[in-house]
């Protein structure tokens, strides 16, 4: 093999892993995206299970007396009141560390308090 050659090929082959490099920089931004999406996840899930699960079991010592959906009672006289429970449960929420803001509805709250909320809150 000539010299020259042998000087061309290892340019080709240092171009190459210059490539290589910037790519395996971008998949490594790629995984490092996709870990914090799943460890988020994670916490998302495992928050709303907790409410879930709770749900369940309030529903459960309610059904001696049926109550009807929100949608119903809506129209009834005591507007108000369904309105004020509306209102706490979206409160109830935010304290379990959802956003009951527009923004970011019903994602879990990672950064402490979001001003979003804060001011939907105070209206
Ligand atoms: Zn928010």
């Amino acid at each position: 093999m000539e010299k020259k050659n042998i000087f061309a090929r290892i340019q080709e082959m240092e171009i190459q892993m210059g490539h290589m490099h910037s790519e395996l920089g971008e998949l490594k931004l790629v995984i490092k995206e996709l870990l914090e999406d799943n460890h988020r996840l994670s916490l998302e899930n495992e928050q709303l299970r907790k409410v879930f699960k709770r749900e369940v079991q309030s529903a459960e010592s309610d059904k001696a007396t049926p109550q009807e959906p929100p949608e119903l009672i809506k129209d009834e006289e005591n507007g108000e009141d369904v309105v004020g429970e509306g209102y706490d449960n979206l409160a109830r929420l935010y304290h379990e560390g959802f956003h009951i803001c527009n923004v970011y509805y019903g994602h879990l709250r990672t950064e402490g308090d979001c001003l979003f909320c804060l001011s939907f809150l105070n209206k």
